[in-house]
């Protein structure tokens, strides 16, 4: 074994979640002890308040907070009536929630290629994709379309498909909180949109959560019905089965006081990317973002040739520097997913995981840390290759 220098050189963290936390800290300890005096653990005055400003933030109807994205997704497809017998297309480029809430439902989520330049779900593929699900013999129903990296997909394409077809859009927004497409904030988008609040997404709490938005009042109607064991007018009058799913109140007084700094933090991730885009030399293809939307920047990630890519992680790492791979296999080729029918090929999917590189991304990363990260990735380059 050769001597490893990692333990010569500062460590930078890929999230910095403590640098947030040092600058709200007494802010949360009073929310959080505010909690602890009022003892209402669970739906609590928080939460409602939570729901209220999220709804407004979004210029959504309703916001319906849950235990995670992953439940999120799971009490969307629930209320929309998804069941055995239904397709539900889903990019194959994504985190596992986005297919798993489809799978155990019964449901058969359908992989579509996503776009090489943006990754998120190729309109153009949808549309073949719905054709072919009576093949399959299933009923088209549904397709959750992946906010990837925070940049909103692509629903000026997507939006007439879902109307020509009557599909239900359900937006995977787990990643793209606070972003927009045209005047259109995220939440406000498909008839269902779902975002997580996992501790290092763009508005993360401490611990798991997340929330559903709708500007329609049956759905939304029924999503406070699911979160709570398919509760109707009662606690104990159960009109249809559902699951327990709500959010906690401390992680609610947590999220109030995140969300106070919230369009700072998205102007801050913004030009963390404009600086990124500056420093980098020109042969790396950098992340290429719409004109019609405002990412929320989740990710920063970069594409290499496959040949180099390892090397340049591993001397990267040697500099102290983590970078990570978002997705190192697509959902079709994960052994869970691999039955599920593939609408035509998948290989944008396929060569993206061999391809992508995430740089470490957070409000607060400085400028003298870029410049050092983005020299090391130039010399990691130089010597790749
Ligand atoms: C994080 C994530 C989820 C799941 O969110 P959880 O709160 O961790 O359950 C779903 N979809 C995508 C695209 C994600 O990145």
């Amino acid at each position: 074994m050769h001597r490893s220098v990692e333990s010569d050189v500062a460590q930078i963290p890929f999230v910095d979640l403590d640098y947030q936390r040092r600058l709200l800290e007494p802010r949360l300890r009073s929310s959080i002890e505010a909690v602890l005096s009022h003892g209402r653990f669970i739906m609590g005055p928080e939460v409602q308040e939570l729901e209220d400003r999220l709804a407004r933030y979004c210029g959504a109807a309703a916001a319906i907070t849950c235990s995670s994205g992953t439940d999120g997704l799971l009490m969307s497809l629930m209320a929309a009536g998804v069941q055995s017998g239904d397709a539900v297309f889903v990019p194959s480029f994504t985190f596992a929630s986005t297919a798993e809430a489809v799978a155990i439902l019964g449901a058969t989520p359908v992989f579509v290629d996503v776009k090489e330049d943006d990754y998120t779900l190729d309109p153009a593929r949808l549309v073949v994709a719905v054709g072919e699900a009576a093949q399959w013999g299933l009923r088209a129903k549904a397709v959750i379309s992946v906010d990837l990296f925070g940049q909103p997909a692509d629903y000026g394409s997507i939006e007439p498909i879902v109307d020509e077809f009557g599909l239900v859009l359900i937006a995977d927004a787990a990643q793209s909180f606070g972003a927009s497409f045209l005047d259109r904030r995220v939440g406000s988008i498909g008839h269902l949109s779902v975002t997580s609040f996992f501790p290092s997404k763009p508005l993360g709490c401490y611990g798991d959560g997340g929330a559903v938005f709708t500007d329609d009042s049956g759905l939304a109607e029924a999503l406070r019905s699911l979160r709570v064991h398919g509760q109707g007018n009662s606690k104990y009058d159960n009109i249809r089965i559902g699951l327990n799913a709500r959010l906690d109140t401390l992680q609610a007084a947590v999220l109030l006081q995140k969300l106070d700094i919230f369009d700072a933090e998205l102007l801050k991730r913004r030009e963390v990317a404009h600086r990124y885009d500056q420093f980098l030399t020109q042969t790396i293809r950098k992340p290429s973002t719409r004109p019609e939307v405002e990412s929320a920047w989740a990710q920063y990630t970069i594409q290499l040739d496959s040949a180099t890519r390892s090397g340049v992680m591993k001397a990267m790492r040697e500099q102290g520097i983590p970078t990570a791979i978002y997705y190192e296999k697509p959902l079709h080729l994960q052994p869970a997913y691999s039955e599920f029918p593939k609408a035509g090929s998948l290989a944008v999917s396929e060569h993206l995981s061999d391809a992508v590189l995430s740089l470490p991304m957070h409000p607060y990363l400085d400028e003298a840390t870029q410049m050092r990260i983005t020299e090391a990735l130039d010399f990691a380059l130089a010597h790749a290759r």
